[in-house]
């Protein structure tokens, strides 16, 4: 762990993550405009995609795999939108980059959980960050589950 890394502090902190494997975890994001919008972390802090082992790139696509194949079986996912930005750690004073991701699925349908619907209203298009939805506890716990029960 790495003091200061928003992103170690978050993995060693992660409760209840959807799954995770050797060297990747999955944690369901609080924010859910876009039905599982997920958090995928190297378990290692490491500043860019080009100082991943080959192991750690061979193990992110079988996490690739298993995370689409649970949220297309849940939920009913088309696409999804996997993304290695990083730029909020240049934010920083001192900048200390920690390999993630965030992925969010995309659905040409509404899908509901629970009570909550969940809608994609620029579903082929690019992702609207600003497409945002706060869930509570028990919707996100029944997020949670059902990806899991595809797992
Ligand atoms: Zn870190």
């Amino acid at each position: 762990m790495t003091r200061g890394c928003e992103v170690c502090e978050a993995l060693s902190g992660a409760t209840s993550s959807i799954f995770e494997t050797e060297h990747w975890t999955a944690v369901l994001s609080p924010e859910q405009g876009y039905l599982g919008s997920t958090f995928v972390g190297l378990k290692r802090h490491v500043s860019s995609l080009s100082e991943l082992s080959d192991e750690e790139w061979a193990e992110l696509h079988q996490v690739i795999k298993k995370f689409e194949r649970a949220v297309r079986g849940a939920f009913g996912a088309q696409v999804f939108n996997w993304v290695c930005l990083m730029n909020n750690a240049f934010k920083a004073a001192e900048p200390k980059p920690h390999v993630h991701w965030r992925v969010r699925p995309r659905y040409d349908a509404r899908v509901q959980v629970g009570e909550h619907v969940f809608a994609d209203p620029n579903f082929a298009h690019h992702y609207d960050k600003h497409h945002t939805a706060r869930v509570d506890e028990v919707v996100r716990s029944q997020i949670q589950s059902a990806i899991q029960a595809c797992l």
